[in-house]
């Protein structure tokens, strides 16, 4: 596994650096933590500033040591590895019960236990990229069940040949436990990046919204490539999509999401998923919400994906972004006064209502 000691510091600017009055409204502390095989940016401002942005990357270096399963000592590696584990720390407790409660609720679209199928692609880290063969896929498609995770107090235990991944959440529950932090520090405002999962925190300096862009799966390698931007206060926005981890083999591309009914990448029409959702109280898990959405509509596809909305969406719970395979950008309606489409992308932008 790639493991990143190092940091870089981007702006560091602080008054107090020149020994006079720190300034509230201008102190801001900005830090690139690689972590989780990704390039994460926090920006926090306000006087506490350089210690909420490191209290931060503490969250997120805490989380990954627990959570990855590739980090031999990690809890879920010991999980993995012995099918069980009896003295289960809060954040994988909670965790698991979240990823259970959303593999439920997205009929199991969302299911942390096809980590087997992941590895058999080459998706888990470490592995070479390979196309699994139908009978395989059959096989370890046996072992994809949610359901079969028992939570029981500081005990957990998965079922015959399970394993758990919990690439698709961990980020998401990073963001929710930043929200903490934040408010712990009282920032007055903050930009959290975290590889695809954003909290936009307060507004920014000059007074406006936080604008997210949404990346053009369609222009990846092209800087500032956008389908469209978001303008966002205290909100979380996270994006699955499978333009940024793929192979390509035979003329064909498999990217990272995986479809836990049939085992392959999943084609659902749809090149990429974004999922906002008020970032308020830090018991509202609403990063893990996000996160979790992001993945499983995705492989719903957009018909399922919107029914999934009208159903569970109502009043803001959490709105979409869906860029579609055959050019269009799709908005729900919370988001219609909040998205503009990026003229030279070409796509057509559709607005979607209860
Ligand atoms: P999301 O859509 O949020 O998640 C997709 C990921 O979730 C897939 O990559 C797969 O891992 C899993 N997944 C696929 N389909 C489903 C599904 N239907 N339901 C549930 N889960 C699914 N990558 C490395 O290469 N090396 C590492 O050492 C490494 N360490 C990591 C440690 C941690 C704690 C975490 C959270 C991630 C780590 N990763 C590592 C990255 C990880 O493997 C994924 O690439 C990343 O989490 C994908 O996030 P995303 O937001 O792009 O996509
Ligand atoms: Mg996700």
């Amino acid at each position: 596994m790639k493991r990143f000691a190092a940091y870089v510091f981007l702006l560091a600017l602080l008054l107090t650096g020149c020994g006079g009055p720190v300034d509230p409204d201008t102190a801001q502390e900005s830090i690139q933590v690689l972590a989780m095989d990704t390039a994460m940016l926090i920006t926090t401002y306000g006087e506490r500033s350089p210690a909420a942005a490191y209290a931060c990357e503490d969250v997120i270096r805490d989380l990954e040591a627990k959570l990855s399963r590739t980090l031999e000592n990690s809890e879920v590696f010991r999980l993995n590895a012995a099918g069980t584990l009896e003295d289960l720390e809060a954040e994988l407790r909670t965790i698991l019960s979240q990823a259970g409660y959303y593999c439920q609720e997205t009929g199991g679209a969302f299911d942390v236990t096809v980590a087997p199928v992941v590895s058999a692609w080459g998706f888990a880290g470490g592995d070479e990229y390979r196309v699994p063969s139908q009978e395989e896929l059959d096989r370890l498609l046996e072992l994809v069940d949610g359901s079969a995770v028992k939570v029981n107090g500081q005990t957990v235990a998965l079922g015959p040949g399970q394993s758990i991944d919990l690439g698709a959440i961990a980020k998401g529950c990073a963001a929710d436990r930043i929200l903490e932090v934040l408010q712990e520090y009282e920032v007055p405002r903050a930009n959290i990046s975290l590889g695809g999962n954003v909290l936009a925190w307060g507004d920014r300096p000059d007074g406006t919204p936080w604008r997210v862009g949404i990346q053009d799966p369609a222009r990846v390698g092209e800087p500032n490539a956008f389908a469209g931007v978001l303008e966002l206060t205290d909100a979380f926005a996270v994006t699955s999509g499978g333009y940024q981890r793929y192979f390509e083999q035979g003329g064909k591309t498999y990217h990272h999401i995986i479809d836990p009914a049939t085992g392959h990448p999943a084609d659902s029409g749809l090149r990429s998923v974004t999922v906002t959702a008020p970032a308020a109280r830090k018991d509202d898990w609403n990063g893990t919400m996000c996160d979790a959405f992001s993945t499983a509509l995705f492989v719903m596809g957009e018909e399922k994906a919107l029914e999934f909305w009208r159903e569970r969406g109502a009043g803001g719970t959490f709105d979409l972004v869906l860029v579609t395979e055959d050019g269009r950008v799709v908005v729900t309606e919370g988001l219609a006064d909040r998205f503009t489409l990026d003229e030279t992308s070409g796509y057509a932008l559709e607005a979607a209502s209860q």
